[in-house]
């Protein structure tokens, strides 16, 4: 629904009505407010092993976990950096550390010991959990790390091989759960500092709080008719790294309080996730674009069961139609959409109505409505006016959900949130006439062709949609009468010789003058973070090496 606010500036809000929200509570309070009615339900699953960890006994480790971190001096206001690929033990050090008031900051483990050093230095943690793996990165001489042990740095490692001067987070698990101290926890104390993905430049600090998560949270799965309907029978696939906000929130958290079981897995690996899937029933599966991808045109897909999966739930990063569709011939069963978020904005904006315990048919292509309790306007980016409906324009969104600030970094933080409190997305976008929201694509990535944008999304997705083209990114080529013209990075399907002419004129066909490439560069792999986005930044510069 839209309305004008006092002011003339039209808001948009969810279809369904808002909800009251029990943000005064502490994340981890709130996480397992439910627990009672399914103790005796599998928590996690680890992938990998096959242990499971009912609610109960997930409950009573993050609790154990929390009194050992609390021996080791851990107390509230303090950071603990996690620099683990996904498993049990991620999650027991998460929930410790709410339970404790103090707040987590996620490192991706294939960072380089420099770009972990820096999250380190500027979140001020003060212990590491890790695995044995990566001990040697804390050690490295391009970063500045204390010395791990004595009085240095303390780091725990979560595997049997237990490494000078780390301790083991067995010893955690075996501490007395009673010994957790009494603190106070305010709501707007932080308790999680996730990175976002680094797509548009280096990664930025963002401080979410106990209110921000537990609005988020409650956003997507509280209510008597909750936006994303997860249920205690349902088993959700936790591929994504946790370490990145969408994972963490929509599917640790959101299934922790809905009661539904996490089935952990340390690394995507197209095989195994099938098999697991097939073997646990996986119900909700949580996807960013290339898996989405891989699962729309892998031929592994045709040998697995998959039919168990009721929700196909795809964020983090723009999506065709194409795929998605191709997708949804695959697996007819499921209901594929997606939800929008940013880290800095807790991060879901939006998400898909027929993800609801009364679904609502999401159009292709659409991220779903605005989430409750929240409101969302689309602006001029001239003039800062607010647009009306089907008009693109810069989204902002507002809501208890939203980050705190950057870390560190009150100048970021003031040209992002404004006075009144809307957070600057950044992202192009508008909102249809059914309420549904539609990203175009991120500002600072639109190609400029004389006075004309290109929105280089708009054309991956019709470049994938191709059946001799496994894989393609889109980035502007500087040009003297143009100011840029749109070029293609394309990764040809096995066995195709597609030729550039032929690329070039299949675009030509869909699209009106100023949107047709202008060169196409084949290449093998388009470079992705782990959360899925396109890194145009290093294709932008592969560019500047290559052309002259
Ligand atoms: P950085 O801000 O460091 O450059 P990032 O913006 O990629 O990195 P994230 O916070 O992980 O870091 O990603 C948020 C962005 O992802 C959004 O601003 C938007 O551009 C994009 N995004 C998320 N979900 C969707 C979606 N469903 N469709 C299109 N784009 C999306
Ligand atoms: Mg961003």
């Amino acid at each position: 629904t839209a309305e004008a606010d006092r002011d003339d500036t039209i808001i948009f809000r969810s279809g369904l009505p808002d909800i009251p929200i029990s943000n005064h509570l502490p994340l981890h309070t709130y996480c397992f407010e439910n627990l009672p009615s399914f103790s005796d339900h599998r928590c996690l699953i680890s992938g990998p092993t096959g242990q499971t960890f009912t609610f109960a006994e997930t409950h009573l480790l993050c609790r154990k976990t929390a009194a050992g971190l609390s021996k080791l001096g851990v107390k509230r206001g303090d950071v603990i950096l996690i620099l683990l690929q996904n498993s049990p033990e991620f999650v027991f050090t998460f929930m410790a550390a709410s339970f404790l008031g103090a707040a987590t900051t996620t490192a991706n483990p294939f960072f380089t010991p420099s770009e972990i050093y820096k999250q380190f230095k500027a979140s001020g943690a003060k212990l590491v959990v890790t695995q044995s793996l990566y001990v040697d990165k804390l050690r490295d001489v391009s970063a500045s790390f204390p010395p791990i042990g004595g009085d240095g740095l303390t780091v725990i490692t979560t595997d049997e091989n237990l490494l000078e001067g780390c301790l083991s987070f067995s010893t955690l698990l075996n501490s007395d759960e009673t010994e957790i101290p009494r603190v106070t926890i305010d709501q707007d104390d932080a308790v999680a500092m996730p990175f976002s993905s680094g797509t548009t430049g280096l990664p930025k600090g963002v401080v979410l709080t106990h209110k921000s998560l537990v609005s988020s949270v409650a956003q997507q799965v509280d209510g008597e008719n909750p936006n994303l309907h997860l249920k205690p029978d349902d088993v959700v696939l936790c591929v994504l790294p946790m370490f990145h906000i969408f994972s963490l929130n929509s599917v640790l958290l959101c299934s922790l309080r809905a009661g539904s079981a996490v089935l952990i897995m340390p690394k995507f690996e197209i095989g195994a996730m099938l098999e697991l899937i097939e073997r646990h029933k996986v119900t909700v599966a949580a996807v960013v674009p290339p898996l989405v991808l891989a699962l729309a045109k892998s031929p592994m897909v045709g040998k697995y069961d998959l039919s168990s999966i009721r929700i196909m739930h795809s964020g983090a990063a723009p999506l065709g139609k194409e795929v998605e569709q191709a997708l949804h011939r695959r697996l007819p069963h499921a209901v594929f959409g997606q939800g929008y978020g940013m880290t800095e904005a807790g991060p879901v904006l939006s998400m898909c109505p027929a993800f609801a315990k009364q679904p609502v048919a999401a159009k292709s292509g659409s991220c779903g409505m605005v989430v409750r309790n929240a409101e969302l306007k689309v602006i001029d980016p001239e003039t800062g006016l607010s647009l009306g409906r089907n008009k693109p324009g810069e989204i902002c969104i507002r809501g208890p959900q939203i980050m705190k600030g950057y870390l560190n970094d009150p100048e970021a933080t003031a040209s992002t949130i404004d006075v009144e409190g809307w957070l600057h997305t950044g992202d192009i976008g508008y909102v249809d006439d059914d309420d549904e929201v539609f990203i175009v694509d991120r500002m600072k990535e639109l190609i400029k062709f004389k006075g004309f944008q290109v929105p280089p999304a708009e054309l991956e997705a019709l470049l994938i949609s191709h059946s001799s083209i496994a894989d393609a990114a889109v980035v502007p080529q500087k040009d003297d009468v143009a100011e840029e013209v749109p070029v293609a990075f394309v990764v040809r399907a096995k066995d195709s010789d597609i030729s550039e002419e032929a690329i070039k004129e299949f675009i030509a066909k869909q699209v009106v003058f100023y949107k047709r490439l202008h060169r196409v560069y084949f290449i093998n792999a388009i470079p992705k973070s782990p959360s899925g986005k396109i890194l145009r930044k290093d294709l932008r510069a592969k560019l500047a090496t290559t052309s002259s």
